[in-house]
């Protein structure tokens, strides 16, 4: 059931992004797309059939810095209207022991996993509230709830992801919004410099596959949220 209309979509350019995008459009959906890849970002919409490409847009931007973040979503509600969906899915974190982190790496870590979406579900909340009626969607991942060595600040930040992500749902569910928080396990991308479709299905999601769950999320009925949604390949060790 189609509840909503206009998306926007952090790390569309490659990944379980791209593949949001392209389910969200295959099923209709105005979609926007943000990443630092201009090149990837146009290339995805050149290829969609005319019908398609009046209901794409992008915008580049680096989310690992805080003031581009804020000013994504005034620039992109001047030229696309409000949204009616933030899915927040940029991340990015590398397998290193802490001592190997400078502190700037440090901070564009969590300003990407972290601070990013809070800054856009600021952004997008009023007009929200104003229409009473929305959702947040913020990709973190079952390393929201676990532990894993050598890759600590994208742990704590994705900890954090769902924190918020819990907190800002009961915050603003009275006024009609709604705020999913998707923990996937391994996913068949190019995270971390993986190379896309090495990984076997039974212990790594393909990205088109969770897509299509995720859509499924925000197309519940008004009165239904999943506030948690844990997806695992099942042979993954978790
Ligand atoms: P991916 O293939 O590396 O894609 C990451 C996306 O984020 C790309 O579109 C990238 O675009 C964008 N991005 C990275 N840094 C950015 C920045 N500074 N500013 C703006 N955009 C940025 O990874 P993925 O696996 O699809 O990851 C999607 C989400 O799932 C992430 O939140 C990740 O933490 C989470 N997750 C991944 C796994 C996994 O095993 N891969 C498991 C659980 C959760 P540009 O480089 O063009 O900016």
């Amino acid at each position: 059931m189609k509840v909503y209309q206009r998306v926007l979509v952090t790390g569309a350019s490659r990944g379980l992004g791209a593949a949001l995008v392209r389910a969200l459009r295959e099923r209709g959906y105005s979609v926007m797309s943000v990443a630092r890849s201009e090149g990837e970002l146009r290339r995805e919409i050149d290829l969609l059939p005319a019908s398609q490409r009046e209901r794409a847009d992008f915008r580049v931007c680096d989310l690992a810095d805080p003031r581009a973040a804020a000013a994504l979503v005034d620039s992109v509600q001047a030229h696309f209207g409000d949204f009616d969906v933030l899915i927040n899915n940029a991340g990015a974190g590398s397998f290193k022991p802490l001592v190997q982190w400078s502190a700037d790496e440090l901070a564009a870590g969590l300003h990407l996993n972290l601070l990013a979406p809070m800054l856009l579900a600021r952004a997008v909340l009023p007009g929200m509230m104003a229409r009473r009626h929305g959702m947040i969607v913020n990709i973190a991942s079952d390393l929201a709830r676990r532990p894993l060595a050598n890759m600590a600040p994208y742990v704590a930040a994705k900890h954090g992801l769902l924190g918020f992500s819990s907190s800002l749902l009961r915050e603003v569910k009275a006024h009609g919004i709604k705020v999913s928080a998707v923990l996937p396990g391994i996913i068949d991308s190019a995270f971390d410099g993986a190379v896309p479709g090495s990984k076997d299905e039974a212990w790594a999601l393909k990205c088109d596959a969770l897509a299509g769950r995720i859509v499924d999320l925000i197309e519940l009925p008004g009165s239904m949220v999943i506030d948690e949604l844990a997806i695992h390949p099942l042979h993954q060790d978790f």
